[in-house]
This record gives structure tokens, C-alpha cells and sequence, in this order.
């Protein structure tokens, strides 16, 4: 059964990693996907493995598009959110924000850009997606469910991310404030927190950390970014129609330090 049939779905760090396993998941449950990131190609390659040749089960039906975006930029998001809707004549009814980036470093050496641009990008890009989305969905009188990407992380802290834990506790009390203001527009919103997922942003931890890591995971593995897919296309799709304001943690349960 196809969950989200007629669901036009935007995801933005649409090019890597989560992202790309999310445009990839929602395709298959008939959702049509419109990929962002900041870097077009990889958004464009996104769109190609979804529709692209030798993978017509991925996308039964539907014309996928990518577009380009700075989520921590304003008026790239306002752009963003025009352009999608000009392209599919109507609002992305999911929303699920992955961009995000890591600049790591202990709290006693962490520089004022290293702290602003992870806030940047992973708190302020989350607000302008999450409100301008809103926007879009209220103006049209339409429903919808916005998943924020957060990280386990943002509510156990880790070593060298202190400007990261912020941001993502950040999306968490951002993204249960959206769901308590926005539960009467019929627009639900959640958080998805992974913990550590094999993806290009994990592959720059040196592996003697990974080693350590992996030795403290209960599961006693590294999550794939089609573990994190599989929870944002049950909170995308009605299966969960009567839970917003969650924070859904997907790390193979909680490491203890
Ligand atoms: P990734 O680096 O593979 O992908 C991130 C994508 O975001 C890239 O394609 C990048 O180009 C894009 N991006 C970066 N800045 C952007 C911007 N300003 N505007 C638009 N796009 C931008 O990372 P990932 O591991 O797939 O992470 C995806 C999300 O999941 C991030 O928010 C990350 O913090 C979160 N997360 C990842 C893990 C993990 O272990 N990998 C764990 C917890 C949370």
C-alpha cells in the first residue's frame, strides 16, 4: 500500500546521506519529491536515482524536481518554497528538513563562526524552512506533516559539539512549539533524533572514535540512513495522524556515556 499517494514532498539536504535515503523512501510510498540541498548536483542526482533509469519501482508515477537552497539564507527559503509551489501548483504537504553540517571542537577552542554557522544551518535553516512551509500550508487552507531532523545529541550533548548539541536541542523545543501552534491548521510536527548513522558526515570521524562509539551503542551497530527513512515515512504518512510534538529517538537505543 502506498501511504502517500498524493503527498508532494520536500526535503531539503536532499543530496546526501539521511536526506537522499528520505527522498528515496518517500518516492517508493508514492509520495512525489521535490529534493533541495545547497549543492545542486547532488540534489539532481538525488532526483535521477529516483526516476532515473533502473529504478522505476523507486517511483511509481510520480515527476520528481530538485532545487537549489541555502535553508540559513531568508530569501533562498522564500525563493525555495515559490519555486516548489510554482512547479507543482500547490504547497509541499511534507516537509522534512535534513540539511545540516558539523564544525567540531572543544568548547575551550570553538570560534565564534564555528558556532554561528552550525546555528546557522541547523537551527535558523530548520526555523525558515518550518515557518515559511507553515506559511504556505495555512495561506492554502492545507494539511501537512513537517519532520525536523534533530540528533540524539541535542539532548545528551557530545564531546567537540557543543555549537551541534545546541542547535539540535534547538530544533526540538522549536519543533514542539510549531506542533502546539499549529495542531488546529491540521499541520503536525516532529523530530526525529538518529543517533550515530553511517553517512558522509559520520565518514569524517576518525574510526578510533567510531571504534568507541559503536562499543557503547546497546544494538552494538552504526544505524543506515534508511533506519532514520523508515521513521520520518511513518511520521509523514496518517499511520501516525494523531502524533505531533514528539522528539522520536532512532539510535539503536540511547548510548550511555
Ligand atoms: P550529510 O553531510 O551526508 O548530508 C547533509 C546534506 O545537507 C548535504 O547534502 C549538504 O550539502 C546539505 N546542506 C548543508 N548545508 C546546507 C544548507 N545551508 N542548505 C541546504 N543544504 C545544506 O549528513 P547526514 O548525516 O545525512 O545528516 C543529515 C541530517 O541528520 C543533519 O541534520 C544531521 O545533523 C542529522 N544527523 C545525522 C547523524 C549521523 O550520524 N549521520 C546523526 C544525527 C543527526
Amino acid at each position: 500500500q502506498l501511504r502517500l499517494r498524493s503527498a508532494l514532498a520536500l526535503v531539503t539536504g536532499a543530496g546526501s546521506g539521511i536526506g537522499r535515503a528520505v527522498s528515496v523512501r518517500l518516492a517508493r510510498e508514492g509520495a512525489t519529491v521535490a529534493a533541495c540541498d545547497l549543492d545542486r548536483a547532488a540534489a539532481c542526482e538525488t532526483v535521477w536515482l529516483l526516476g532515473g533509469q533502473g529504478s522505476e519501482e523507486v517511483a511509481p508515477g510520480g515527476t520528481h524536481a530538485a532545487f537549489q537552497a541555502d535553508v540559513s539564507e531568508a530569501g533562498s527559503v522564500r525563493r525555495l518554497l515559490e519555486q516548489v509551489q510554482a512547479c507543482f501548483s500547490r504547497p509541499p504537504s511534507v516537509v522534512v528538513s535534513c540539511a545540516g553540517i558539523t564544525r567540531d571542537e572543544v568548547l575551550l577552542r570553538m570560534s565564534e563562526d564555528d558556532w554561528d554557522k552550525v546555528i546557522a544551518v541547523n537551527l535558523k535553516g530548520i526555523f525558515l524552512v518550518t515557518q515559511a512551509a507553515a506559511q504556505a500550508l495555512v495561506s492554502s487552507g492545507c494539511h501537512g506533516s513537517i519532520i525536523n531532523i534533530s540528533s540524539i545529541v541535542g539532548k545528551v550533548g557530545n564531546m567537540g559539539q557543543t555549537n551541534y548539541a545546541a542547535s539540535k536541542a534547538g530544533v526540538i523545543g522549536l519543533t514542539q512549539t510549531a506542533a502546539r501552534e499549529l495542531g488546529r491548521h491540521g499541520i503536525r510536527c516532529n523530530s526525529v533524533l538518529p543517533g550515530f548513522i553511517t553517512t558522509p558526515m559520520t565518514q569524517k570521524v576518525p574510526q578510533k572514535v567510531l571504534d568507541k562509539v559503536i562499543g557503547i551503542i546497546p544494538m552494538g551497530h552504526m544505524g543506515d540512513p534508511e533506519d532514520v527513512a523508515d521513521v520520518v515515512a511513518f511520521l509523514a504518512s496518517e499511520d501516525s495522524g494523531y502524533i505531533t510534538g514528539a522528539s522520536v529517538e532512532v539510535t539503536g537505543m540511547r548510548p550511555s556515556w
